[in-house]
């Protein structure tokens, strides 16, 4: 499935896979299920250079493509699609600051961030503020001498280790939305609770952070439109998750095939039964038309900028619904030997139904591409 890529994409392509079969796949299971730290592991990504992909070389990063990156994502979620998430908002947090950080910001963060000595989240939605972000009621309470930021944000990706925060509240002075950066490391003003067990994507937890008056300092704003810059944020993890929820319908399709080469009843591989092959069949088509359209989405995002939002979200509703759709399959194909805890369809599964709500459900996407088509 190797389509429109460049030699040079190509390449990096069959490395990544290289390191996510040797590195990502012996520690998919320990990180799901917490035995194995996911800061540490993402300090390890970091060092050896999978966090700053596309940072510019001056903030130690690779200054490769948003398309790059999304390779990266796809071949480790093959494996772990719990990090792929997690990836998602470290990474929407990096291309924030390089879209719209200022010099200062862009010098403070992308080096720690390149480096995984920061790991970066994302805090957007609230209690009442879910798929509709306008009515998030933190503020930050700009009017004063010495700014402070009090809300409470849920389901943060990242939230317990994260130490680069980029939170969206309301800008007193303007009464509009805008985003904010704030350093985790006060624990007494930034309240961090682990969000609740959940179905899928357990490695990357889900959590609570409570701001109470904590402070912002000088030039802690992300300068520009508010509004403009979540939809920005959003776009990045749609197109990032598309290809994690890609990677995983991968890695689901190939141990299906792999049982269907190998098991025997009725005195034939099950693959030489058509009910079989048209599953197979199936699998393949959707998930090569949902990379397309990931690909795509990324392609714009680094050469066009102009149908980027459209083809992100048309990549996120696709890939999210063919994972759904055919992790279940998989597991048809495989039998009783895919629904257990030691193979990984059985994780795929769980994990395949949360990527149609993170970072905004299958219905918005709808939303947005009607609203792109101008209906
Ligand atoms: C695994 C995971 C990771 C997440 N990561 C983060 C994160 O890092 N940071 C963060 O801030 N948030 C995060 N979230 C929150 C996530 O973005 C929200 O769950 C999502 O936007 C939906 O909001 P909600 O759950 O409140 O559902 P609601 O908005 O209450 O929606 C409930 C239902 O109503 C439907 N609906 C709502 N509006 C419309 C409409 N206009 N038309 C049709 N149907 C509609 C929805 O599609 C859904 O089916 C995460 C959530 C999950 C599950």
């Amino acid at each position: 499935m190797n389509t429109f890529l460049s030699s040079s994409q190509e390449a990096l392509k069959e490395q990544y896979e290289k390191y996510a079969a040797e590195e990502i796949q012996p520690a998919a299971k320990d990180l799901e299920q917490g035995k194995t730290s996911l800061k540490e592991f993402l300090q390890k990504l970091g060092q050896t250079g999978f966090l700053g992909l596309t940072i510019a070389k001056e903030y130690g990063g690779a200054s490769g493509s948003f398309l790059e990156q999304s390779l990266f994502v796809e071949a480790a979620s093959e494996y772990e699609a719990g990090l792929g998430l997690s990836l998602s908002a470290h990474f929407q947090v990096v291309e924030l600051l390089k879209r719209y950080g200022d010099d200062r910001q862009k010098s403070r963060y992308l080096p720690l961030l390149a480096r995984g000595e920061a790991v970066g989240a994302f805090c957007l939605n609230e209690e009442k503020a879910g798929s509709d972000y306008s009515l998030i009621e933190s503020e930050a309470s700009t009017k004063k001498e010495s700014p402070k930021l009090n809300g409470k944000k849920l389901w943060v990706v990242n939230g317990n280790i994260a130490t680069v925060l980029v939170v969206a509240a309301k800008d007193e002075e303007t009464g509009k939305l805008a985003l904010w950066l704030v350093d985790a490391n006060d624990s007494k003003t930034v309240k961090v609770t682990a969000g609740p067990k959940k179905l899928g994507l357990r490695s990357a937890s889900t959590d609570q952070i409570e701001f109470i008056d904590a402070k912002l300092a000088e030039g802690s704003k992300l300068e520009g439109d508010g509004k403009e810059q979540i939809e920005f944020a959003l776009d990045v993890a749609k197109t990032i998750l598309a290809m994690a929820s890609i990677g995983m319908s991968q890695g689901a399709m190939k141990l299906a095939v792999e049982h269907a080469k190998t098991r025997q009843q009725f005195g034939k591989n099950i693959g030489a039964f058509q009910g079989i092959q048209w599953k197979l069949a199936d699998m393949s088509a959707d998930v090569s038309a949902a990379r397309m359209l990931a690909l795509r989405a990324a392609w714009a995002f680094d050469e066009s900028k102009e149908e980027f939002r459209k083809f992100a979200a048309m990549a996120k509703l696709l890939s999210s619904k063919a994972a759904r759709l055919h992790t279940g399959e998989a597991i048809q194909v495989m039998g009783a030997s895919g629904i257990v805890e030691d193979c990984p369809t059985e994780r795929f599964y769980r994990d395949a139904k949360m990527m149609e709500i993170c970072q905004g459900t299958s219905e918005l996407q709808k939303v947005v591409i009607a609203e792109e088509l101008k209906v």
